[in-house]
């Protein structure tokens, strides 16, 4: 089995990374106030693109192995990985966005689910949602000097067990740094003291991927849209930050 290969980020380093989360938590917050009834994904995208332009970074997921979009959107039964497109958001429409941003070389990886048209709108999918984001809540409480990476995986489990709802287990959080993507994967499940110790330095992205009904899933022609196969809805909420004395300090 090959090593695990965890960077631990200097302070310079951190330091860019929490730019690069400000700089996506803008592009989040011009997202939020836009997503209503009547407008599309590719409008969504285009305005994260904007953000991320006008504060001179660059788009984290636009060419990562050939990611065509600056954001994933992930509607309804879409799980992961979801291409922005010319549909329209109806109002009771539950919709992730995971956005990347990167400064100075350095990655930040952020999502956030919203119900179009308000909570009101569908409330079994708000519930949903908040399910999925106290989950997360959870694993990033559990992410802190001495702790393994099972505490976090075993907290976000109990609380999306607790909600009725299933953990698309094949999706995980990671490492994040100069790579979108590195070690070590941040499961969501596990065993509270086993994997990884958590030091500091460490930079981590938290991602519960869960599903309403079964955790089966296909990826569809596009060869990266990844829906239910049972049709039902999915939900993903992240943050990602860097491990310091007070805990897991999030960028975004
Ligand atoms: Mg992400
Ligand atoms: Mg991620």
């Amino acid at each position: 089995m090959a090593r695990s290969k965890i960077y631990l980020k200097t302070p310079q380093e951190i330091a860019c990374m929490k730019k690069a989360g400000l700089i996506l938590q803008k592009a989040q917050k011009a997202m939020k106030a836009m997503i209503k009834p009547g407008v599309t994904l590719d409008e969504i995208d285009a305005v994260a693109a904007e953000v991320i332009a006008q504060n001179n970074s660059k788009a984290g997921f636009l060419g990562y192995h050939g990611f065509p979009k600056t954001i994933c959107t992930m509607l309804n039964n879409e799980v992961v990985h979801g291409i922005p497109d010319d549909r329209v958001l109806k109002a009771g429409d539950l919709l992730s966005v995971d956005c990347g941003v990167i400064w100075e070389g350095l990655n930040a990886d952020a999502a956030f689910t919203v119900i179009v048209g308000g909570e009101e709108t569908n409330p079994k999918r708000a519930k949903f949602s908040a399910c999925v984001r106290k989950a997360l809540l959870a694993g990033c409480a559990q992410a802190k000097i001495g702790n393994h990476v099972g505490d976090i995986g075993q907290a976000i489990e109990a609380v999306v067990r607790a909600g009725g709802y299933k953990i698309v287990r094949d999706f995980t959080g990671h490492g994040v740094g100069h790579n979108l993507h590195e070690d070590p994967y941040i499961f969501n499940y596990g065993v509270a003291g086993k994997g990884a110790k958590l030091v500091e330095g460490m930079t981590i992205a938290i991602e519960p991927i869960v599903a309403m009904g079964k955790p089966g899933y296909k990826t569809l022609k596009d060869g990266w849209t990844v829906v239910t196969k049972d049709g039902q809805d999915a939900c993903q909420w992240e943050h990602f930050g860097a491990i310091g004395p007070n805990g897991l300090e999030i960028f975004a």
